[in-house]
């Protein structure tokens, strides 16, 4: 038995997800362990810019 189960996930074992203002694929990280299901943009940054990507010229 071997009794030692590292708790490391690499990175290739992270989900991903692609951010929905900037299109750029992003990982999971610690901070999201909980609200991984509402995550949708890769950074606070993209967060807040995305009402400037939707540039709907009518
Ligand atoms: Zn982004």
């Amino acid at each position: 038995m071997s009794g030692k189960v590292a708790k490391r996930f690499t990175k290739a074992a992270l989900p991903s997800k692609t951010c929905v203002t900037c299109g750029r694929p992003f990982a999971w990280r610690k901070k999201w362990e909980k609200v991984w299901d509402e995550v949708k943009y890769c950074s606070d940054r993209c967060r807040e810019n995305k009402s400037s990507m939707v540039r709907d010229r009518k």
